[in-house]
């Protein structure tokens, strides 16, 4: 990672983009732009926290998949694969850009009931037919190809091994940032704290900074995570993304597993992944849910011991004799209403752009979101690939578009 030091002043008093956000989101948005041939604009990311200690990005799980319900998540993350795949290709052949590829264990969706085993047999035909690889596999063939599972209870099992896995986001995140600073974006350390709106009520044209400047801007775009709605809500916009908190655990095991274990979703809702090295990584939430304080990151203290490890213990018996390394507190910018992000402009305040509401899926998602909101700030529409279904107008005009896979 670079180091955390930035300048917290802006050096003009106007820009033609300001993006409110310098996590993954932020950095996808400002590299695509800054790339993008036909954009000549200035740039300005507004990042409160360098550290970036408490961001989503930096509490994540890291994994892409291609199992979702909904086809356009399946082309994001198809093009979120490519990527990263291509790493250095798509950023200009750099030879300092690592080649990355993606350690394709697979995510292995478990059910234990015929309802959800036919939520997991209509997913598969939406997958097969977006260009996925998702197989089902009955109790039998996934102890066969997977011996330490526990299936007693197990009706069917959904993997998908092709582009489905951990990857480095760490590493794209932060040559994102390091390209988008060489090309004359302007990053400070300063949080916005006000916006002014026109007389009509149809444009930003001023982020008020806490430090007490206002700087003038052509579009405005909120790339601030799980407070995306406190930002919204300084144009006085209503959007239905809350802050959840998500727990994960690392753990090492006295004896190691003899194959990869792929990021397994247990019919409890609990998850666990290869890690490398003997150890993996699991993750999970309170059964009580509530909108998180923004600030708050403090574990729950029973859950490991009370929900969390005994759910693994049973489902992987090997996983009972392990040794816990370290935990965290992330929070989830989930849309409550229909788990899929919410991306473009505002529907009046037609300068403001939304790239929100990931609901634990997004960092997968930059690369499509960056590209995306770049393509609509220089040419007005898509180009490649069409995000209309996720605009803000669903929300204004209640058509939910439901994510059903969301872990
Ligand atoms: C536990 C966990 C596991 C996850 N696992 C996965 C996974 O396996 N795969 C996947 O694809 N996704 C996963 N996600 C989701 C993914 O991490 C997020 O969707 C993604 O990181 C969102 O990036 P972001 O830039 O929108 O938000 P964030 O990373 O939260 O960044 C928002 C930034 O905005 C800044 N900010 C906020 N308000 C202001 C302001 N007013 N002024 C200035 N700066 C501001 C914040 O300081 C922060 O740095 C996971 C998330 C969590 C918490």
């Amino acid at each position: 990672m670079q180091a955390a030091t930035q300048n917290s002043q802006p050096q003009y008093r106007a820009y033609d983009v300001v993006i409110i956000g310098g996590a993954i989101m932020g950095a996808a948005c400002a590299w695509f732009l800054s790339h993008n041939e036909d954009f000549n604009g200035s740039i300005l990311v507004v990042e409160k926290d360098p550290t970036y200690q408490f961001s989503s990005t930096m509490t994540t799980t890291s994994c892409i998949r291609q199992q979702f319900s909904e086809p356009l998540n399946i082309h994001i993350s198809q093009y979120g694969a490519d990527f990263i795949t291509n790493l250095r290709a798509r950023m200009g052949n750099d030879k300092r850009v690592p080649e990355l590829s993606i350690h394709n264990f697979g995510y292995m969706y478990l059910a234990d009931n015929e309802a959800f085993a036919n939520v997991l047999r209509a997913n598969q035909q939406v997958q097969l037919q977006a260009g996925a690889s998702t197989q089902l596999l009955n109790a039998d063939q996934i102890k066969q190809a997977y011996p330490f599972y526990k299936v007693d209870d197990i009706v069917l099992g959904s993997i998908n091994l092709v582009d489905e896995g951990y990857w480095d986001a760490t590493a794209v995140f932060d040559w994102w940032r390091r390209q988008s600073k060489e090309r004359g974006v302007e990053y400070i350390s300063n949080e916005v704290v006000a916006m002014k709106v026109n007389v009509n009520g149809t444009r930003v044209e001023s982020v008020t900074l806490s430090s007490g400047q206002e700087v003038a801007c052509g579009q405005v775009v909120n790339a601030s995570g799980p407070r995306a709605s406190a930002t919204a809500s300084m144009v006085g916009i209503d959007i239905p993304v809350e802050p959840r908190k998500r727990y994960s655990w690392v753990f090492e095991a006295q004896k190691p597993l003899d194959r990869d274990l792929p990021l397994t979703v247990d019919p409890s809702g609990v998850h666990v992944r290869e890690n490398g090295n003997g150890t993996y990584q699991a993750g999970g939430h309170s059964a009580f849910d509530p909108a998180a304080d923004y600030d708050d990151f403090t574990m729950d203290l029973d859950l490991w011991e009370q929900h969390i490890w005994p759910v693994l213990a049973n489902r992987i018996p090997q996983f009972e004799a392990i040794k816990v390394t370290s935990e965290w507190a992330g929070h989830y910018a989930y849309n409550i209403w229909d788990h899929n992000a919410i991306v473009g402009p505002h529907t009046q305040v037609e300068n403001f752009f939304f790239v929100n509401g990931f609901s634990g899926h997004g960092l997968q998602q930059a690369p499509a979101m960056g590209r995306a909101i770049a393509e609509l700030i220089t040419y007005g529409q898509y180009r490649s690939l069409d995000l209309s279904l996720f605009a803000y107008d669903r929300i204004a005009q209640s058509r939910p578009l439901l994510e059903q896979v969301i872990i």
